[in-house]
């Protein structure tokens, strides 16, 4: 595996690679990989001939100092994993290389209501800071494809508005959920939960499942309110929001059944978790 650091090494590479015809699919993290993120790499290896990961924890989208300096950096361990699925290129670039002039300086870039809704009105300015670094990414990789997972399912959604609106040559591919044995879904903030927060999150799940089971049975105010109450028989659990919303607008539903989406974020101890099923 080729590591880069530098965003002009990587770009000349990669461009001289896509002009010889060779196919680019890359895998944007912030590392402490699971098997999420490897499912992506794996996903991306089936089509093209590069398969790219980079792995920058990206300061502009952290609405929340402390999450920022704790969120795990792991990247020894990133590595190695990143050798086993036989990923070909690794971009690891310092904050320094992405943002010479600081993250203020870039314009930003309007994806409208998308990026106001949910995870962009409980965590002001995240999706200007996600569509940020992810166009600086694009221009730097210059993929044929990007590969995402539907867990951060809302930010598909901004990236592909993101990719429509600057006209970037680029195919989003949204991967399922990878989930742990019990069902909990695989994010490198799960690794921040004490053994007892680490049963107590498996809620998220429970909740999504029992809206997915009874979605024809009961309206959706009904599954609302009952998955509600999961959350509020523990006391280290805060509920952000649950919604049943339209799968392109995000805006919640009322009676619609067709073409939905359930969405969940809780905190558990500190740690906040977020999870989705499409109905
Ligand atoms: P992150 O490192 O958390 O920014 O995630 C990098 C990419 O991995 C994003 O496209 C995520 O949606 C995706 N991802 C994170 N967790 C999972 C998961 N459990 N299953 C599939 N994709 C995931």
């Amino acid at each position: 595996m080729l590591i880069y650091t530098g965003a002009k090494d990587i770009h000349s590479f990669l461009l001289k690679n896509k002009s010889n015809r060779r196919s680019i699919g890359f895998v944007p993290t912030m590392g402490a990989l699971h098997s999420g993120h490897l499912s992506l790499i794996e996903n991306s290896k089936k089509l093209h001939d590069i398969t790219v990961c980079s792995i920058f924890v990206n300061p502009s989208q952290f609405n929340q100092k402390d999450d920022f300096e704790k969120y795990p950096i792991t990247t020894s361990k990133d590595i190695e994993l990143l050798l086993s699925t036989a990923c070909d290129v690794l971009f690891l670039p310092s904050t320094q290389e992405i943002y010479p002039a600081g993250w203020n300086s870039e314009a930003q870039i309007d994806i409208g209501d998308l990026a106001n809704i949910w995870e962009g009105h409980f965590r002001p300015g995240h999706f200007a800071g996600v569509v940020q670094i992810v166009k600086l990414l694009l221009e730097i990789i210059v993929p044929n494809a990007i590969y995402m997972g539907q867990k951060d399912y809302q930010q598909c959604l901004v990236i592909d508005k993101l990719i429509k609106s600057q006209h970037f040559d680029t195919q989003l591919h949204m991967c399922p959920i990878i989930r742990e044995a019990d069902g909990l879904a695989m994010s490198s903030r799960n690794s921040r939960l004490s053994a007892s927060a680490r049963e107590d999150a498996l809620v998220l799940y429970k909740a999504l499942c029992y809206i997915k089971d009874n979605f024809q049975l009961q309206s959706n105010h009904e599954l609302l309110h009952t998955a509600e109450s999961y959350f509020h028989n523990h006391e280290n659990i805060k509920l952000e929001y649950i919604v049943i919303a339209d799968r392109n607008s995000l805006s919640a539903l009322i009676d619609q059944k067709e073409n939905a989406i359930v969405l969940v974020v809780a905190w558990i101890d500190g740690v906040r978790l977020l999870d989705n099923s499409l109905l």
